[in-house]
């Protein structure tokens, strides 16, 4: 918790290997990537095509498809190839299901990274007596499990493609539940295991995810993997999530507590915010989720006092007016204040201020210092024009 903390207040994040994805870096210190799903029937060529673009446009980085047989992996090739002629090479990831071996291998050739569930993957046969399983009985269906996945590991691993092995708190196997239940140990020794099989066959190209959706079970799995994989030496990067989540509101508060909680831990390396929405508005999610930890600074970050009785001004229409004339210009922070009563330095280092003088009055600041004193009805107008005087100012696009 709060040691991942250095003293200016940044994240120490876990140390992780980048995972290339097409030409997007998941772990090794890159900025943490955005992520999300489109929800088109993946046959449908020309409609999926257009949604990989839209939510590319929108900022998602990497984009997630499903592939539940033969003749979607099939269309995930002129997928990929129309992508590539009428827009670019977007990074995607295909999602196979269920037993989907020959699923997975056909779709590897036009996808940079694979979602395997080992919950679901491979079949183990239902015995309703039993109630536990041995030693030998797990090493014997570790074993199945890496005869199945050998064929994907090797083009994956060949190939220089990546995969994601995807847990699910929802889908663990039998033999996982009869012997850690249906916890966050199952979940990690369930990744753990598939972990082993991959690198015996020398295949490290892999990001891990643990999700659930109840966050307290998604954020105790993704901490216990965490420090299971220090203890074994591990540097896998980790993807975040809570699964279905929901909509409006509350879906992204559930959202935000287990992937935020998390990142301001250190963990994780790439994120998607699950709505049951347009999956076009996860991406702002992501991104103010990485903008307020101070992961990343993609927007104009605005710090303003809720207001009170001292209020000299309509603050909440005064921040909307800031906000439309300069939310163009990313990595800018401005303060809009009711008043000055605990001085600049509540401004929380904004790079400038508006702020309540007296009535009918406001002053601009750069940085600490006032710079000018104008009627609140030129106020915004005046802070664009010490936006331009600065130099810092950017024309809308
Ligand atoms: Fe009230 Fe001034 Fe604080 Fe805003 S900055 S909440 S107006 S005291």
């Amino acid at each position: 918790g709060l040691n991942n903390w250095d003293m200016q207040g940044s994240i120490n994040r876990r140390k992780t290997r980048p995972v290339w994805v097409g030409d997007v870096c998941i772990g090794g210190g890159s900025p943490v990537v955005v992520q999300s799903m489109i929800n088109e029937d993946t046959l449908q060529i020309e409609r999926c095509v257009a949604a990989i673009r839209k939510l590319h446009e929108a900022g998602c980085e990497i984009v997630r498809l499903t592939v539940p047989s033969l003749a979607h992996a099939h269309a995930v090739g002129f997928i990929k190839q129309k992508l590539k002629e009428s827009y670019r090479d977007v990074p995607l990831v295909a999602d196979v299901h269920h037993n989907g071996l020959k699923i997975a291998l056909e779709v590897s050739k036009h996808v940079e990274k694979v979602r395997i569930n080992p919950g679901l993957y491979v079949f183990e046969k239902k015995d309703p007596n039993r109630t536990e399983y041995t030693k030998e009985e797990f090493e014997s269906m570790k074993n199945k499990l890496k005869e199945t996945l050998k064929p994907l590991i090797v083009t994956l691993r060949d190939q220089g493609k990546a995969m994601r092995i995807g847990v699910n708190h929802g889908s663990l196997s039998e033999r996982m539940l009869f012997t850690y239940g249906d916890t966050p140990q199952g979940m990690v020794e369930s990744a753990l295991e598939c972990v082993r099989v991959c690198e015996e066959l020398d295949f490290h190209n892999l990001v891990i995810s643990l999700k659930a959706s109840k966050v307290p079970v998604m954020l105790a799995a993704y901490r216990l993997l965490a420090k299971r994989m220090e203890e074994e030496g591990l540097d896998y990067p980790f993807h975040l999530g809570v699964t279905e989540a929901g909509d409006g509101e509350y879906g992204r508060i559930k959202s935000t507590l287990g992937i935020g909680t998390l990142l301001a831990e250190g963990i994780g390396d790439t994120i998607r915010v699950s709505l049951t929405e347009d999956p076009v508005n996860e991406i702002s999610v992501c991104y103010g989720i990485l903008q307020g930890l101070g992961l990343r600074r993609t927007m104009v970050e605005y710090v303003a006092c809720p207001s009170c009785g001292r209020t000299l001004f309509h603050i909440e229409d005064v921040l909307h007016q800031v906000r439309e004339a300069t939310k163009h210009m990313p990595g800018l922070s401005i303060a809009v204040m009711g008043c000055i009563v605990n001085g600049p330095g509540e401004m929380a280092d904004a790079d400038y201020g508006y702020v309540g003088k007296t009535r009918g009055y406001i002053s601009l600041y750069r940085g600490k210092e006032e710079i000018r004193v104008v009627k609140e009805e030129d106020g915004v107008k005046e802070l664009i024009n010490l936006l331009k005087q600065d130099g810092v100012w950017k024309d809308p696009p």
